[in-house]
């Protein structure tokens, strides 16, 4: 019997938004190591962006950047635009950019509400409908949406994020819907608190209380989740679905 080795993700596109820093950068390292030439997406951070362009392009991979916001409809369509006139395709998709505006709902400025909900919801939306066409046509590709724990469990200071994160999970199931006729596959990854900036001011004591595996995770462990949804045949019969990358905080 004869084995052949090759990159999962050879000759395959892959966008990544938010890709300049923490879990975002994790999978566009994970993803140009599978073989994927990489656009970096970001937002306010062009250095980052650079150096991750750089970094894959040190180990052999290939990858550029695009700034575009996108919560920004004209900019996600201009940045969809320029990935098909420059690669002729694209495969994989993964809507990962996020902020948090954190606070209490009876305090909550109606501006804080409004912008993780443009950015973490719409901002999916903008992305998955601005693929759409060309994947549709090229009956194949994978989309794979960052959401999060708290869309499944109540934190308290996260009413505007757990809306949209939860909004992300019913976005994917009805995009997963749609799509699987066309064999593309939709799925949303959920990790549980993990190591990044945005975590970094947290009070960690009881947080690492309600993690089984007692600890927080780390970017690379979420992207080997991502890598693993993107890879064909690995992944090719499962779509609509939340994995969770959690160290088993929530159990269902
Ligand atoms: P992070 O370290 O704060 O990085 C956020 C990334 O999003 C940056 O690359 C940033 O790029 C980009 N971004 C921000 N605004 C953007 C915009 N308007 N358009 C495009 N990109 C934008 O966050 P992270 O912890 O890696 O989180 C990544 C994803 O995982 C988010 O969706 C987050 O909600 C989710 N998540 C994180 C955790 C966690 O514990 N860290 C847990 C569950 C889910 P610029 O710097 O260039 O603006």
């Amino acid at each position: 019997m004869s084995m052949a080795i090759a990159l999962p993700l050879a000759g395959q596109v892959a966008l990544v938004t938010g890709a300049s820093r923490g879990i975002g950068a994790a999978i566009a390292r994970e993803l140009a190591g599978a073989g994927a030439t990489l656009v970096v997406n970001y937002a306010s951070s062009p250095e980052a962006a650079e150096a991750m362009v750089n970094e894959i392009q040190a180990a052999g991979g290939k990858a550029w950047a695009h700034r575009a916001n996108v919560a920004d409809e004209q900019q996600v369509e201009a940045m969809v635009k320029a990935v098909l006139e420059r690669e002729g395709r694209l495969d994989v998709l993964v809507n990962n950019a996020g902020i948090t505006r954190d606070g209490l709902l009876m305090r909550m400025k109606t501006a804080d509400w409004q912008s993780v909900i443009d950015l973490n919801l719409t901002g999916v939306f903008l992305c998955t409908r601005a693929v759409s066409r060309s994947m549709l046509k090229a009956r194949s590709g994978r989309i794979i949406n960052i959401t999060s724990v708290v869309a499944l469990f109540g934190n308290p200071g996260q009413a505007n994020y757990s809306a949209a994160k939860a909004g992300v999970i019913g976005l994917t199931r009805s995009t997963a819907a749609e799509f699987a006729s066309r064999g593309i596959t939709v799925n949303a990854v959920a990790p549980g608190f993990i190591d990044s900036d945005m975590t970094k001011d947290l009070d960690k004591e009881p947080i690492l209380k309600a993690i089984p595996l007692g600890r927080m995770g780390q970017s690379a462990e979420v992207a080997g989740a991502v890598r693993f949804l993107a890879a064909d045949p690995a992944a090719a019969y499962i779509t609509g679905q939340v994995l969770q990358v959690d160290g088993g905080m929530v159990m269902r």
